[in-house]
C-alpha cells in the first residue's frame, strides 16, 4: 500500500509550463541551451510575484507525483529496495532515510531504461542508455539522494540528466527539481518520459552542466552524476550557504570519490569522502 506524504508547500505556477527557449552563447558563457518543461502552457518570461516571496504565502500541501507506470513492477521495486538498498547483505552501508526509500519504491525505473532492458531495470547494476552513457545502479541513486538531505522546500539541481530516472527520484521528494543534460537526444527523451509520468515538477534543460543553471540559482542541493576531475566553480557559486553538493570527483575512466561538499554558514568549503565509485566522464560543449 502506497502511503502518501503531504507537505506544506507554496505552489509555483512557474513549474507548469512548456516552452522552448534558445539559450545564450558568447565568450566564456554557457553555449546554446534548450529548456524542456513538463507540461501545458508557456512559462512566464519572469518569475511570478508569488515566486519571489514564498515565506509570506499560505502553505498548501504538496503531493509527490503518482506516475502511472508505478502500478507495474511493484514487487520488483519493493524487492530492489529491501535487498539492495535498505538491507544490502554485502557490507554496503544501508540507506535508511524513509522518504528516500519511499521515493525509490515509487519512481518507475523500468520506463527510463531502453525497452530491451526493461527486464533488468530493477537489477543491482547500472545499465547502458545509449550515447555511451549509463543509468546508475539503484543503490547509488538512493545513496546520493539520501546524501542530498532534501525536504519539500529544497530547490535542487541535478547535473547529468541521462535517462531522467535520478531526476524522477528527486521529483518524488521536492516540487523544485532542475536538471541539465549535455546530449540533446537524451535531454529530449528524458523530458518526454518525465512528462508522460506526471513529473511536472522537474524541468529539463539541454546545456553544458559545467555552467550549472545560473538563472535558477541558488540551489539548496546540487547533484553531479558524471565525474569531473574538480568541482566546477559555477556549481559552487550556485550553491546556497548551508547547502551541499554530492558529486563523484576524480580522474576520468578511473576510480573517483563520491564526495559531499558543504558550504558552511561562513561560506567555507567542507568536504567528506563517502565511497569510491566509477562514473562516466564529464563532457564539454
Ligand atoms: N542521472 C542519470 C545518469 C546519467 S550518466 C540517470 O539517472 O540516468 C551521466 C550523464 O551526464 C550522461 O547522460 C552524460 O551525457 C551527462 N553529462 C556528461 N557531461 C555533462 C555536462 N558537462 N553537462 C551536462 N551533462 C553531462
Amino acid at each position: 500500500m502506497h502511503v502518501r506524504r503531504t507537505y506544506p508547500y507554496v505552489m509555483l505556477g512557474l513549474m507548469m509550463g512548456s516552452v522552448y527557449m534558445p539559450g545564450c552563447s558568447g565568450d566564456g558563457e554557457p553555449s546554446e541551451s534548450t529548456d524542456f518543461l513538463a507540461a501545458g502552457e508557456p512559462a512566464p518570461a519572469s518569475r511570478p510575484a508569488t515566486d519571489t516571496a514564498p515565506a509570506t504565502q499560505p502553505a498548501e500541501p504538496w503531493f509527490p507525483p503518482s506516475p502511472p507506470a508505478s502500478a507495474d513492477f511493484v514487487n520488483e521495486r519493493h524487492h530492489m529496495v529491501e535487498t539492495q538498498i535498505a538491507r544490502p547483505r554485502d557490507g554496503r552501508t544501508p540507506v535508511t532515510d524513509k522518504a528516500v526509500l519511499e521515493a525509490m519504491r515509487s519512481a518507475p525505473r523500468h520506463v527510463f531504461v531502453p525497452p530491451e532492458r526493461v527486464g533488468q531495470a530493477y537489477f543491482d547494476h547500472p545499465l547502458p542508455i545509449g550515447h555511451e552513457q549509463t543509468i546508475s545502479q539503484p543503490y547509488i541513486v538512493a545513496l546520493m539522494t539520501e546524501l542530498m538531505k532534501i525536504t519539500p522546500e529544497s530547490k535542487v539541481l541535478e547535473v547529468g540528466t541521462g535517462s531522467g530516472y535520478q531526476a524522477a527520484v528527486l521529483g518524488q521528494l521536492t516540487p523544485h527539481v532542475y536538471t541539465v543534460e549535455i546530449i540533446a537526444p537524451l535531454a529530449e527523451q528524458a523530458a518526454g518520459i518525465l512528462r508522460e509520468q506526471g513529473y511536472t515538477n522537474v524541468r529539463v534543460r539541454r546545456s553544458d552542466g559545467f555552467w550549472g543553471w545560473p538563472e535558477e540559482a541558488p540551489f539548496d542541493a546540487i547533484m553531479v552524476t558524471f565525474a569531473p576531475e574538480e568541482l566546477p566553480e559555477a556549481l559552487w557559486e550556485q550553491l546556497k550557504t548551508g547547502g551541499r553538493i554530492v558529486a563523484p570527483i576524480g580522474p576520468a575512466r578511473q576510480t573517483q570519490h563520491l564526495m559531499v561538499i558543504t558550504k558552511t554558514p561562513e561560506g567555507k568549503r567542507e568536504t567528506t569522502h563517502v565511497i569510491p565509485v566509477r562514473f562516466v566522464p564529464m563532457l564539454r560543449d
